[in-house]
C-alpha cells in the first residue's frame, strides 16, 4: 500500500493558503443535501460539529458522554499556544513551526506542521469572539505565559482550566446549531463500529449507554474525533472514559495506525502512591515557569526524606542539586517534557527520590515565593519589608497564578505547596500517535477522518506542552470545514445513505455477537483486574526505557493475558441495559490489541526519539536519534498474527535535522 500524504505543492509558507484557494469547494445548496457524522464532542469533535453545522453540513454528533462538557478536554490546565508574538520576545509562525518540529524530535510532517503554526493565531480570535476569558494583562491585553521547549512566551491562558473554558466557548458554538437543528446531538451514545460500502466511510453502529440498544447511523462521511489511548497503561493523567475503541473499530476496517508507540509522559504529576490507585493526577506544566526541580545531593538524604525523618526545607542549597538548571543551562526547568521525565528517572533510579516509593522529585516555590514577594512589597512601595511580609505577598501572587492547582495539590496530598516543596513524578499524560491521516486529515478509508488527539499528524515524537488544545482546535475549526471538502465535492450526487444497507445489518451483527461472546464468557476476574495487570506490563516493559528483550517479552505477556481475558473474564448483566462493565469490557478487549501493538511499534523503532529511550541506542548515556534509519512514520495495518508496517517517509526541506539540544 502506497501512502498517500496529498501534501499540497509550492513553498511552505504558501502551500495552506494556495490549497484553500484552489481546493473543491462544496456549494451551500449542496452542502444542504450532505449528512456528516462527528463522532467524539471534546475541543476537536465540538469545534468540527458546529463549524460544519454553521456552513450547512447536516451533523450528527456523537459521544459517550452525558455533555460535551464533559470531554477530557476539559481536563486541560496550562494553556495553548499561538503565535501571535503580543510579548515581542521574538516570535512568528516560523518559529512556532520549528520549536513543533524540533520538539516533536523530527519525526512529524513539516507541512501540516506549518499550517498548525499558521492557523494558531486565528484559534486565539475565535476563542476571544466566543467569550472565552484568558488572562490579561494589566492594560488589557491578553497574557502569555512560556511552556517547556521554546525560549518564547506564547501560551495563552485561563488561570488552570484553559481547556474548560475552551470546551464552554466550543460547546456554545455548538449548542447554537444544536438549537438550530443543524446538529442533532446524541448523548450517552457509543460508536462501536465503522461501516464501510464500496470502501468508503459511511457510517457507524452506536450502542444507547442507557439503553443498551444497537443503532445505526448512516451518513455521507465520518469524522472521529474520540481522543487519545493513554489509559492503555491503566494508569494516567487521562479521564477514566478515554479510550482507543473508535479508532481501533476503525483499524479493523482497515485504516492504519500510526506511530502507537509515541506516547508523552508527563513529567509533572502526582506521585502514584498504592497498588488499587486508578487515577493519575497531573500538575500543570505551567508550574514549572516558577517551580523549581530538584532532588539531595546524596543518597542518604534521599533515604533520610523516604523514610520521613527529613523534609524538603530541612536541606540547605548546598545539599540540593538543581539537576535541570545543572544539565541544561539554557532552558533549566523548561526543558521539554521528554527530558525532564527522563531525568526525573535518571534522579529517582539513582536512588535520589523524595517520595515512599523512591519515585519522586521536589518542584519547589520557595524561591518563586521570595521573588515575587520582594518585587510587590517593592511596587507597593514598601521600604525594608519584613521577611513575614515577603513571605504573604509573594504567596499570594503565586496563588493568583497557580491558585487552583495549588488546592488541588493540597487536597490530593495533604501538603500545603506554598509551605513545603511539591512532589512531582512523571505519568502517561497523552499520546502522539493515533490514526494516520494524510494532508486533509483523511485516514486511508476514502471518507474516514481524524481529528484533534485521535490523530496522528502533528507532533512527532513528543508534543510541546500546550500545543493539544492548538492542535484540537485547529483541525476542527479551522482545517476539516477546508478539507472535508476535497472528499464531499465528489459525493454531491450520491442520494442520502440508507442505513438499511446490508453492510449496516452486517455491523450491527458483528457488534451484537462480538458484545454477547463477552457477556458469555462468564468467568471469574473483573474487567478492572485484567486492565490494570495491562497498564503494568505497558509500563514495566514499553514505558519510558525500552530494550528488545523486554519489548518481546511484553508482547508475549500482553498476548497471554488477551488469552485469559477471553477465557476468564466476568461481566455481570446483559446486552440490553445500562451495563458500565460491558462498556468497559469492550473498551479493555480493544486495549488488549493495541497495546499488542504498540510493543511492536515500539520494537522496530530501534532508535530514541522523543521521550522514548531505547536502551540500545543511545550516546553518553543520553538518548541518540538515528535518522538514517528512521525517519519514517510507522502506519500499521492490524493482522492479529504480524502486523504490517507500511512507511510514509518524512522530508525535511525546511529544517535541518539536528540533534536536539537544551544545554
Ligand atoms: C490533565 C491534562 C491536562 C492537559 N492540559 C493541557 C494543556 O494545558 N494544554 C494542551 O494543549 N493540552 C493539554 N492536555 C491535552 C489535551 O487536553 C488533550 O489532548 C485534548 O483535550 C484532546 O482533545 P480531543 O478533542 O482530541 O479529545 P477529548 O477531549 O478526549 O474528547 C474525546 C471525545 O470523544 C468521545 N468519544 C471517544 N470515544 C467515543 C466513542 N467510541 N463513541 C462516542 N464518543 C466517543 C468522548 O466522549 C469525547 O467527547 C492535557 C491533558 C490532560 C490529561
Amino acid at each position: 500500500m502506497k501512502l498517500e500524504a496529498n501534501v499540497p505543492p509550492g513553498e511552505l509558507a504558501e502551500k495552506w493558503k494556495n490549497y484553500r484557494g484552489s481546493m473543491n469547494l462544496v456549494a451551500p445548496n449542496n452542502k444542504r443535501r450532505l449528512d456528516v457524522i462527528v463522532v467524539g464532542t471534546g475541543l476537536a469533535g465540538a469545534a468540527a460539529a458546529s463549524t460544519l453545522g454553521e456552513l450547512g453540513y447536516n451533523v450528527k454528533a456523537f459521544t459517550f458522554h452525558d455533555s460535551p462538557r464533559r470531554a477530557h478536554s476539559i481536563a486541560a490546565q496550562g494553556g495553548i499556544n499561538a503565535a501571535k508574538n503580543y510579548q515581542n520576545d521574538g516570535d512568528s509562525i516560523y518559529r512556532l513551526f520549528y520549536d513543533t518540529i524540533k520538539g516533536g524530535d523530527y519525526r512529524s510532517r513539516e507541512s501540516n506542521v506549518y499550517r498548525l503554526a499558521e492557523v494558531s493565531t486565528e484559534i486565539i480570535d475565535q476563542a476571544v469572539a466566543q467569550g472565552v476569558p484568558f488572562a490579561r494583562e494589566y492594560g488589557g491585553l491578553l497574557a502569555n505565559r512560556s511552556f517547556g521547549g521554546v525560549q518564547v512566551s506564547r501560551t495563552f491562558y485561563a488561570r488552570g482550566q484553559t481547556g474548560q473554558q475552551l470546551l464552554l466557548g466550543a460547546y456554545s458554538s455548538l449548542s447554537r446549531q444544536i438549537h438550530k437543528g443543524q446538529v442533532k446531538m446524541y448523548n450517552r451514545h457509543e460508536m462501536l463500529d465503522l461501516v464501510k460500502i464500496d470502501g468508503k466511510a459511511r457510517g457507524i453502529i452506536t450502542r444507547n449507554l442507557l439503553t443498551g440498544k444497537l443503532e445505526r447511523h448512516a451518513a455521507h462521511c465520518v469524522v472521529l474525533a474520540t481522543g487519545g489511548y493513554g489509559n492503555v497503561f491503566y494508569l494516567s493523567t487521562n479521564a477514566m472514559g478515554s479510550n482507543v475503541s473508535a479508532a481501533w473499530r476503525s483499524v479493523k476496517e482497515g485504516a492504519l495506525f500510526a506511530n502507537p508507540c509515541y506516547t508523552q509522559i508527563h513529567p509533572t504529576c502526582i506521585p502514584v502512591s498504592g497498588e488499587y490507585q486508578s487515577k493519575l493526577t497531573l500538575m500543570s506544566e505551567s508550574l514549572r515557569n516558577d517551580g523549581r526541580v530538584w532532588v539531595p545531593k546524596t543518597v542518604e538524604d534521599a533515604q533520610a526524606i523516604q523514610r520521613g525523618e527529613k523534609r524538603a526545607e530541612d536541606l540547605p542549597e548546598a545539599d540540593r542539586d538543581y539537576y535541570l538548571e545543572r544539565r541544561y543551562p539554557a532552558f533549566g526547568n523548561l526543558v521539554p517534557r521528554d527530558v525532564a521525565s527522563r531525568a526525573a528517572k535518571v534522579a529517582s533510579d539513582e536512588g535520589k527520590g523524595v517520595v515512599k516509593t523512591g519515585l519522586g522529585v521536589y518542584l519547589d516555590f520557595a524561591d518563586a515565593i521570595q521573588r515575587y514577594g520582594k518585587s510587590e512589597a517593592y511596587a507597593a512601595g514598601i521600604d525594608n519589608p519584613s521577611a513575614e511580609k515577603i513571605k504573604e505577598l509573594g504567596e499570594a501572587m503565586v496563588k493568583a497564578k497557580y491558585g487552583n492547582l495549588f488546592q488541588m495539590y493540597e487536597k490530593i496530598t495533604g501538603e500545603n505547596p506554598y509551605k513545603t516543596a511539591m512532589k512531582i513524578y512523571p505519568a502517561v499524560h497523552y499520546t502522539m500517535g493515533g490514526l494516520w491521516v494524510d494532508y486533509n486529515l483523511q485516514t486511508n478509508v476514502p471518507g474516514l477522518f481524524a481529528l484533534g488527539e485521535a490523530n496522528f499528524s502533528d507532533h512527532g515524537a513528543n508534543r510541546l506542552g500546550a500545543s493539544a488544545l492548538m492542535q484540537g482546535l485547529a483541525d476542527g475549526y479551522f482545517v476539516i470545514p477546508y478539507t472535508i471538502g476535497t472528499f464531499l465535492a465528489d459525493e454531491i450526487r450520491t442520494p442520502k445513505i440508507s442505513n438499511d444497507l446490508p453492510e449496516f445489518h452486517e455491523a450491527e451483527s458483528r457488534t451484537r455477537n462480538r458484545l454477547e461472546g463477552l457477556l458469555a464468557i462468564g468467568g471469574n476476574q473483573s474487567v478492572e483486574s485484567f486492565h490494570r495487570r495491562l497498564g503494568k506490563i505497558m509500563w514495566e516493559y514499553c514505558g519510558m526505557s525500552r530494550n528488545a528483550e523486554g519489548l518481546k517479552k511484553g508482547r508475549e505477556l500482553i498476548r497471554e493475558l488477551r488469552k485469559e481475558f477471553y477465557e476468564d473474564v466476568y461481566i455481570p448483566g446483559t446486552i440490553d441495559e445500562f451495563n458500565p462493565e460491558l462498556e468497559k469490557a469492550a473498551r479493555v478487549a480493544d486495549f488488549l490489541e493495541l497495546g499488542e501493538l504498540f510493543a511492536v511499534d515500539a520494537l522496530d523503532r530501534g532508535e530514541s526519539c522523543g521521550g522514548h529511550f531505547r536502551e540500545e541506542s543511545t550516546e553518553n548515556g543520553e538518548a541518540k536519534r538515528n535518522d538514517e534509519e528512521y525517519t519514517y512514520v510507522s502506519a500499521w495495518e492490524w493482522d492479529d498474527n504480524n502486523p504490517i508496517l507500511h512507511k510514509e517517509e518524512l522530508e525535511f526541506e525546511n529544517v535541518e535535522l539536528k540533534t536536539r539540544s537544551y544545554k
